[in-house]
């Protein structure tokens, strides 16, 4: 197997400060430790070939009762400083002859899929990449006792991890800095004149430091989203002249087309209804309505993550969505598992939370006389108390 995508799991810190004895990422949130949750984001990505995990020399019984049972690599261990560590990381790895390399902190385990296969694709094209999220207060200078002036927000970001590099810059960046204290990769990258760009961070991606951190983080895991909310959506969308139909973002050749003033994906519209309806906010139509010509044409996959915006807004997390399509023509079983993934993706959801499933009416109505096509979902959401 050639080894393109690396991760550098940084696991090293002392951080004793949150829970006294054990270093916060060995620490347990909601039933797994943070080191476990980080690592699984790599795991479960099907882009990354290799996870390499830095661990202080004293740690071993802790990260071997963390994920000792996962496929890993044997861990290796770290330096004084995070630099120093990450450095030995990079070097310890050096003979898989990686293409690319993500640097996370084992403290981060909220990162999602969506953000790691963003980081991917940037890195690809552009060769450096991190995380980071704009700041929204405004930022004081303060020189002695009292405020010297404010400094414009606009320019500022806050970093977040993983990083992506292309190996052989940042192994050879990191050698060069090797004696100068800097606090990301990001900064070494910089410093040796690379170009780093900056992908849209989440704040749910924080990185776990006090104790109030430690709470957030309980409250994230699913043991605490007892606020069961269940939505319903139905759509339909008529047949016109055409040679194709977009449902649950899958173009599927046929006959006929849908009419709509977006991409008619009544599919899309349907769940985009059951999220908004599960969280009370209304109807696709209000959020987007069709009397105004932005949404000509729209891919509806922008209405959809509007609605999944909102419950990550309201720190909710989606259990499951159950979508039934109603028509005679197209066939959607052959479709079925590329819809799901589809969705999956979009949400960035579990295709084992994502139902797709088919039905004709019998040739009764207006779906069975081939005139159109219905969308009824169904979706359970989770919101903390
Ligand atoms: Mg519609």
């Amino acid at each position: 197997m050639t080894i393109k995508n690396v991760a550098i799991i940084v696991a090293a810190g002392r951080g004793h400060r949150l829970g006294g004895e054990i270093p916060k990422q060995y620490l347990d949130v909601g039933g797994m430790p943070i080191l476990r949750r980080s690592v699984n984001v790599f795991l479960e990505n099907p882009t990354i070939d290799h996870i390499q995990v830095i661990i202080h020399p004293d740690d071993l019984e802790l990260y071997n009762s963390a994920v000792g049972d996962l496929d890993l690599p044997p861990p290796v261990h770290g330096g004084e400083t995070r630099q120093q560590s990450v450095l030995k990381g990079l070097e310890a790895i050096s003979d898989l002859m990686a293409e690319y390399v993500y640097i996370h902190d084992a403290a981060r385990p909220f990162l999602k899929q969506s953000t790691l296969n963003k980081l991917i694709s940037e890195v690809e094209e552009h060769g450096a990449a991190i995380p980071a999220l704009s700041v929204t207060d405004t930022i004081k200078y303060m020189a002695a006792d009292s405020i010297q002036n404010t400094i414009d927000r606009s320019f500022l970001y806050r970093a977040q991890t993983p990083q992506a590099f292309r190996y052989k810059a940042i192994y050879m960046a990191h050698r060069r800095h090797e004696n100068n204290d800097l606090t990301d990769d990001s900064a070494i990258a910089e410093q040796s004149g690379l170009k780093v760009r900056i992908i849209p961070g989440r704040e749910d991606n924080f990185k776990i430091t006090t104790e109030d951190d430690l709470k957030k983080a309980h409250i994230m895991t699913q043991s605490s989203y007892t606020d069961v909310r269940i939505g319903y959506g139905l759509d339909v969308h008529a047949f016109e002249a055409g040679d194709h139909v977009i449902l649950g973002g899958v173009k599927i050749p046929h006959g006929k087309k849908l009419k709509g003033h977006s991409d008619a994906d009544v599919a899309m519209h349907a769940i985009t209804d059951a999220l908004l309806g599960a969280m009370a906010l209304g109807d696709i139509g209000e959020h987007f309505p069709p009397s105004d010509k932005k949404w000509k044409d729209a891919s509806s996959d922008i209405f959809l993550k509007h609605a999944v915006k909102l419950i990550d807004d309201a720190d909710g997390v989606i259990a499951n969505i159950d979508l039934t399509i109603i028509c005679e023509e197209p066939k959607i079983g052959p479709h079925r598992d590329k819809i799901r993934d589809k969705l999956s993706e979009i949400i960035d959801l579990d295709m084992g939370r994502i139902s797709v499933k088919a039905t004709t009416t019998e040739k009764l109505g207006f779906t069975g006389n081939g005139e159109g096509i219905m969308a009824q979902a169904v979706a359970t959401i989770r919101l903390p108390e």
